[in-house]
């Protein structure tokens, strides 16, 4: 562990949990934290969920499992850089999409869809309701029972309207203020791991290519850089030298502004750091405007390729089908999800019901969502 800064998350500073329990012998309040996410059944399902590949599509690609990983290496090189908590940065990252639906944005969008009239979905907040409620293996309480930080660095993102039902971590949505430092850049370094892993996963599929690569200046700059240092390099190769350099050039950018921020903003303590109007982890001007042209590229050649959009489409089929059986009839629902719908819906009437049945259906990994379908809509498939 590095020596922690004064404005970083410590044992001392930790604003405790829901439930009171006596601090851990032997770990920090965040080395508890993560292992329970470890342990966490939630957590072992991404390695099923898709980030932009649905998982049959092949081995080598990202899944959400893999994904969080790189997020969490990200996280903690950046955290020791700026003498941040260490343990509760790799905490939110291991953490920070838990409550992801089956077949990444296309599974989300499709059930916000369906859960229009009953006051939506959204992953940020699923993700703390995971570890808040939906996680069921302590004698004591629901959920994990974390920390304060790292649920407030779990929901990243919270519509002011709903900021009011998460309590405690809702408030600085409504003050517009900021959350801690371990936050805010876990917050970032998923946007480099996805923004990198994903050209790696495009070319890799044959979906975009590195001519295409070329215009976009971030990629362009290292790429000129690898290939004249290493004219000869087999294609692989240097798509990986190109995305290692990509990556420790944002990573490079972002600890430098950051460091900046802390001296401009006068920040000492984390109270100094909550209190920002203005997030203190940032990129330069110069490389969020790079990144952002990264990003319009990946969302126009990538993410709305002909062959991502057909499974886009399957995706929300499923999903949608899913969600509308088990809301026209509870009964066909496993049990243990049964007796919650019959229980919310007796308590807070369809919305109560159509919860339950989201809960079931985010928690779906691909594969069992593909099964689960055809185990309803198929009728020569057995159940
Ligand atoms: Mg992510």
């Amino acid at each position: 562990m590095n020596t922690l800064a004064d404005y970083a998350c410590s044992n001392a500073t930790c604003k405790g949990r829901l439930f009171h329990e006596p601090c851990p012998e032997y770990r920090s309040e965040y080395q508890r934290d993560r292992d329970r996410i470890i342990h966490s059944g939630a957590f072992r399902r991404l390695e099923y969920k898709t980030q932009v590949f649905v998982n049959h599509e092949g081995d080598m690609f990202r899944t959400r499992l893999t994904h969080s990983i790189e997020v969490a290496q990200i996280s903690r090189t950046i955290a020791r850089i700026l003498n941040l908590n260490e343990e509760l940065a790799e905490t939110i990252a291991l953490a920070h999409d838990v409550g992801h639906t089956p077949f990444g944005h296309a599974g989300q969008d499709a059930l916000n869809a369906c859960m229009t009239d009953y006051d939506g979905f959204e992953h940020n907040l699923q993700s703390l309701r995971v570890v808040d409620v939906l996680e069921q293996r302590y004698a004591e309480f629901d959920g994990l029972n974390l920390t304060f930080e790292s649920r407030e660095g779990i929901i990243k993102h919270c519509a002011v309207k709903k900021a009011p039902s998460i309590g405690d971590v809702g408030e600085r949505f409504l003050n517009h203020t900021q959350p801690s430092l371990e936050a805010q850049l876990v917050d970032l370094a998923d946007q480099i791991a996805y923004n990198n892993h994903d050209v790696d996963d495009g070319l890799r599929a044959g979906l975009i290519s590195v001519a295409q690569l070329q215009n976009v200046d971030l990629f362009n700059e290292q790429y000129q850089n690898v290939i004249e240092k290493y004219p000869d390099l087999p294609e692989r190769r240097m798509i990986y030298e190109v995305t290692r350099r990509l990556i420790n050039n944002q990573v490079v950018d972002l600890v430098e502004t950051s460091k900046l921020n802390l001296k401009q903003q006068k920040i000492q303590t984390l109270d100094d750091v909550r209190a920002q109007k203005n997030a203190t982890v940032l990129f330069s001007s110069k490389m969020a405007s790079e990144i952002l042209s990264l990003k319009q590229f990946l969302r126009k050649e990538l993410y709305q390729h002909y062959r991502v959009h057909r499974m886009t489409n399957k995706a929300k089929q499923i999903i949608t089908g899913l969600f509308s059986a088990f809301m026209d009839d509870i009964k066909i629902l496993p049990p243990e999800h049964q007796k919650n719908a019959r229980q919310y819906q007796e308590q807070y009437g369809d919305k109560g019901q159509a919860r339950v049945v989201s809960d079931y259906v985010a928690g779906m990994t691909d594969r069992f969502a593909i099964t689960e379908y055809g185990r309803i809509f198929n009728p020569s498939e057995l159940t």
